[in-house]
């Protein structure tokens, strides 16, 4: 009888709860339901951002050094932040929640998280569909699509994209200016559009002070199909490592 389980898949952590609505075709297809768990069966809640920094810095030497801003931009956004090799993480697990940030306080736009006004609810995949599909009716919601569909269809001059691409600029200048990392590194659709990445590079070294100019790296990354995955059990045999490297010891 396995004693721990771990598995991934894509949702909103809310406490105990793990929402699986990360797609409007999932949420047409299944809807959306919770899960609860028995008591005495281990439980981890991982967000996938965290796993996937986490892999990423087992692959990437260089990254284990100072800090990194792994920031995703699809049909959600968010952040995760590793100091000299260690992803830092909230008691609630999250860092920054750069998504939820309130970008505009007026705002009645409704976002998942269940707040109004947050930097999803202008710039996210999620957010630009209705509007992106009055131009063209069949962009997909699923990031490789999407990616692929912008590969076709030139969408950086959009004034909803502009207007995304600087409400996302300046959120993210705001967060390096609270842990000025070393590393920024981008992932997700709108980050491999040349013409949008260009507009943000420029909004965003408008926004950076001058005594941080030339002191960090952003580049866009892929991350590897298997990095959740194997974020998720990487604690796993780390601790059955420990327990087989340090029971010779106990027992002596
Ligand atoms: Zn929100």
């Amino acid at each position: 009888m396995e004693k721990q389980v771990r598995g991934s898949a894509p949702g909103l952590c809310w406490g105990k709860s793990i929402h699986f609505a990360n797609a409007i075709d999932v949420i047409a297809q299944f809807g959306e339901f919770v899960i609860d768990w028995q008591d005495g069966l281990p439980v981890g809640v991982n967000r996938n951002l965290n796993l996937e920094l986490r892999t990423r810095l087992l692959r990437k030497k260089e990254e284990r050094e100072g800090s990194v801003l792994l920031i995703h931009w699809g049909y959600g956004i968010g952040s995760s932040y590793a100091l000299n090799g260690s992803v830092i993480e909230s008691s609630i697990g999250s860092f920054g929640e750069f998504g939820h940030w309130t970008v505009d306080p007026l705002s009645m736009r409704q976002c998942h998280c269940g707040e109004s006004g947050c930097l999803e609810t202008i710039a996210s995949l999620w957010s630009l569909l209705p509007e992106l599909r009055t131009i063209y009716p069949v962009v997909p919601s699923e990031e490789t699509a999407f990616e692929a569909f912008t590969r076709e269809n030139d969408i950086s001059e959009l004034p909803m994209i502009e207007r995304a691409v600087d409400a996302f600029a300046l959120s993210l200048a705001n967060l390096n200016k609270a842990v000025f990392a070393d590393r920024i590194v981008l992932t997700g659709p709108f980050v491999n559009i040349p013409s949008v990445l260009k507009r943000l590079e420029s909004r965003f070294f408008q926004h950076l002070p001058h005594y941080a100019h030339g002191k960090y790296q952003m580049y866009v990354a892929t991350l590897g199909a298997f990095d959740i995955t194997q974020g998720c059990v990487m604690p796993f045999f780390e601790e059955r490592m420990r327990t087989i490297f340090t029971a010779h010891d106990e027992a002596r």
